[in-house]
Formats: C-alpha cells, sequence, structure tokens
C-alpha cells in the first residue's frame, strides 16, 4: 500500500486533471477565435492544443520550466492593446466586472488565459496520458509545477507587455491589499516597464470599514517596488 500510494498517480495533493482537457481547450479556443475576438489573427487551434500538450505531457509533473511553454505562448502571447491591461489579485470576480463594464482586458481575456482559466492539468514520466487522479500541489508538494509556471510564465509575459497606463484591483477588505507573494506581487508588478504608470484600484466590502488603504503598508511596499523600476503609481481608495 505505502509503496503505490508514493509512487502511483495518486501521490499528490491537488485535484487532477480536469476531465476531457484536451476537448475543453479545442472547443475554447474555438468559441474565442471564432465568436468572442473574431477579428483577432487567425490562430490554429489544433496546433495551439497540441503545444499545449507537449508541453507537459510525459515530463516529471514537479519539473516544469518556463522555457517548456516557449513554443506554446509564442503561437498567442498574450498581448493586449496599449492602455487596456487590468491586472487582479484576490480580487478574481470583481476585477472582471470592472475590465468587462469599462471595455478593458484581464490576462483571462487573451487567448490563453481564457484557455486555462480554471483548469487543472499534469502528465506522468512513461505515460503519454493526463494524470486524472492528483497533481502537484503549489503548496503541499512543488512550486514549479505545470499550472503554477503557465500562471507565472504568461502573467510575466503579460506584464512585460504593459504601455501607458494599466490598473489593478486589489482587495481593501484584507489587511494587506497589496500581497508581495501573490503573482501580482512577485511576477507582474516586478515586469512592469519604466514609463508605465499603474493605477491601483482598492475595493473593499460595503457595509464593513476597509482593512487597508492607499495609505497603509501594503500599498508603499507596492510603491517602491514601482519606484525602483521608475514605473508611475496612482492609488485610489474607497472603491465599492
Ligand atoms: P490571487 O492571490 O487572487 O490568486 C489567483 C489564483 O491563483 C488563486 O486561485 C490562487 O490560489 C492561485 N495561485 C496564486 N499563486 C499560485 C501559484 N504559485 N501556483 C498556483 N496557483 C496559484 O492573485 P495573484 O496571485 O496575484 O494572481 C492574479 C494575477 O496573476 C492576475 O493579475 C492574473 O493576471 C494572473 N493570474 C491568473 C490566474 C488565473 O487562474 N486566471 C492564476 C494566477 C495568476
Amino acid at each position: 500500500i505505502y509503496k503505490w500510494h508514493y509512487s502511483g498517480l495518486n501521490r499528490w495533493h491537488g485535484a487532477g486533471s480536469t476531465a476531457d482537457f484536451q476537448k475543453i481547450i479545442q472547443e475554447r479556443c474555438d468559441t474565442y477565435t471564432q465568436t468572442i475576438r473574431p477579428g483577432s489573427r487567425s490562430r490554429n487551434c489544433q496546433a495551439i492544443r497540441q503545444a499545449f500538450m507537449s508541453a507537459f505531457i510525459s515530463k516529471d509533473p514537479c519539473k516544469a520550466t518556463k522555457e517548456d511553454y516557449n513554443s506554446l505562448i509564442n503561437l498567442a502571447p498574450p498581448t493586449v492593446p496599449c492602455g487596456q491591461q487590468v491586472f487582479w489579485s484576490k480580487t478574481k470576480e470583481l476585477a472582471h466586472e470592472y475590465a468587462k463594464r469599462r471595455r478593458l482586458m484581464t490576462l483571462e481575456d487573451t487567448l490563453l488565459g481564457y484557455l486555462a482559466d480554471g483548469l487543472s492539468w499534469c502528465g506522468e514520466p512513461g505515460s503519454s496520458d493526463l494524470n486524472i487522479w492528483s497533481c502537484p500541489d503549489w503548496r503541499k508538494d512543488c512550486r514549479t509545477n505545470y499550472v503554477s509556471v503557465f500562471w507565472e510564465v504568461l502573467s510575466e509575459r503579460f506584464a512585460e507587455s504593459a504601455c501607458n497606463t494599466v490598473r489593478v484591483v486589489l482587495n481593501g477588505s484584507l489587511e494587506n491589499a497589496f500581497d508581495s507573494m501573490s503573482i501580482f506581487g512577485r511576477v507582474e508588478a516586478p515586469n512592469l516597464r519604466p514609463q508605465v504608470e499603474l493605477e491601483a484600484w482598492l475595493v473593499h466590502d460595503t457595509g464593513k470599514p476597509p482593512s487597508d488603504s492607499c495609505s497603509g503598508s501594503s500599498i508603499r511596499k507596492l510603491k517602491s517596488i514601482l519606484d525602483g523600476r521608475n514605473v508611475k503609481f496612482r492609488c485610489m481608495d474607497n472603491l465599492r
């Protein structure tokens, strides 16, 4: 039992690959390219699905590298028109509502972000299948798993391509609206280019006093990361 448990497909602490992963990727890609952004440069969804699969199939699920995703990202770089980007941290739903209402774009509005949002995937050495039983949990098993590295490299490319004014929606109902260990804190903010202007929107739950504000220490920390990169910063409190 011990041996089966630790060498078997069930050994990781995270949920297994999403059922019908390949089919979902193909269908989302067709929907995105034909219905959501039909104007965008035509993309070969079959090639995208294949590049996605070869990034992680048959590989050790704890040894993902950014390079594994190079060919996938080259097929569909996560870029959006200048000045339209919205980042978020602990405000996923709200940020998407804000973005939609103002015709701005989050990472999940780019093709690869749209394809992978909410899905789980990992492979297994010596097998050409996805592991549907379990995948590494980023806290309990390993940080260098294929899902974490995917979001990190995609977020990095998304941030690097920012220009003019971009926004981030942060949660002012948390003690620290800016979390330096989050993907926004570790990957996106530190990869903004000089001369970009970041506008932070602090949202908080109505009916509760805000826990953090633009003058709090977590936002000061964000400002110091940006100062070091010559990124301009503005912060707006009290958005509901
Ligand atoms: P967050 O803390 O709200 O986390 C967003 C989601 O990513 C949560 O489900 C969280 O559990 C998960 N997550 C965070 N770090 C992870 C890691 N190392 N490995 C696996 N999952 C992890 O906000 P955040 O961390 O600042 O990330 C949000 C920003 O990064 C956004 O601006 C977005 O562009 C990008 N992003 C998107 C997704 C997504 O699922 N659509 C995931 C990660 C990052």
